[in-house]
């Protein structure tokens, strides 16, 4: 038997088989290692524990407007640096370094359709800059705002954002006046304007925009607050309770109206536009 006396060699470095790190994903929902192919056609939601991962705004895109007719617009506005602003390394640097992964501004705008409903919808991108909320992102916004309200078309915003940006300081701050005052034109018009929240969607974005849906609708497990949670609990010196500022929460505190399954957004959006404004639907 000569096999029992094979010496075992250890494993050399070079005779492991590489894993492409490209190839797999790692739920953080219940940990499992799944093949990101399969988990993009799942919408990045995990096929075991439902688990939503973060999908970009160019995803959102190609998954709830129909193939193509979506027209971007404003695509090459570019923030300016009016204070100069130098953190750890200057606003223009952190903006190319941003634009360097091949995302132009954290939130995407244009028209198209949903299932044969001509839509205005702008995406926020987690993925550039947080999220953060700058004159570029507001103006966006607000431009779309008003293409809704000159087309009388329904308008539908994605958000996630870790709030307004602080290199513009104050110019940022004004972007919630902006977009909040053209959504108050597209509510005095009648114009459906559905808001969708995903993770996270906090700060400045909260607190203008995204709650400002006639419908807003959260993503399973997002988290959806003005100030995070330590800061709150360290400034009312008590615990939180369990889930707080997660969509479910805030569904059963009537922040939210609706909790969706990310597969299930576009189907619902749908549903929505169809049943609450019948004449929207031709
Ligand atoms: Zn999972």
């Amino acid at each position: 038997m000569a096999w029992f006396k094979k010496d075992k060699k250890p494993l050399k470095a070079q005779d492991r088989r590489d894993v492409p790190t490209d190839v797999f994903d790692k739920c953080k929902g219940c940990g499992e290692i799944l093949y990101r192919e399969r988990l993009a056609q799942n919408l990045n939601v995990c096929p075991d524990c439902g688990y939503h991962l973060r999908v970009s705004a160019q995803g959102y895109v190609s998954f709830l407007i129909d193939s193509g007719t979506f027209v971007e617009m404003d695509e090459d506005l570019r923030a300016a640096d009016p204070l100069t602003f130098t953190d750890m390394k200057p606003y223009p640097n952190r903006i190319a370094a941003a634009e360097a992964k091949g995302k132009k501004e954290a939130v995407i705008c244009g028209t198209g359709e949903l299932d044969g409903i001509d839509v205005v919808l702008s995406v926020m991108d987690f993925e550039f800059i947080g999220g953060s909320m700058g004159s570029v992102v507001g103006e966006k916004i607000a431009r779309a705002g008003k293409v809704a309200l000159e087309k009388e078309r329904p308008f539908l915003i994605v958000s996630a954002s870790g709030g307004a940006r602080m290199q513009e300081g104050i110019y940022s701050l004004m972007q919630m006046a902006k977009t909040s005052t053209v959504l108050a034109r597209i509510h005095d018009a009648g114009i459906p304007f559905v808001s969708i929240l995903t993770h996270p969607t906090t700060g400045g974005v909260t607190a203008s925009f995204a709650m400002l849906g006639d419908v807003n609708l959260a993503e399973p497990g997002a988290l959806v607050g003005f100030a995070g949670p330590r800061v709150i609990e360290e400034t009312i010196k008590q615990e939180l309770p369990q889930g707080f500022q997660r969509s479910e929460f805030l569904l059963e505190h009537g922040m939210v109206d609706r909790v969706v399954d990310r597969r299930k957004l576009k189907e619902s959006v749908v549903t929505i536009l169809r049943h609450q404004y019948a004449g929207w639907s031709d």
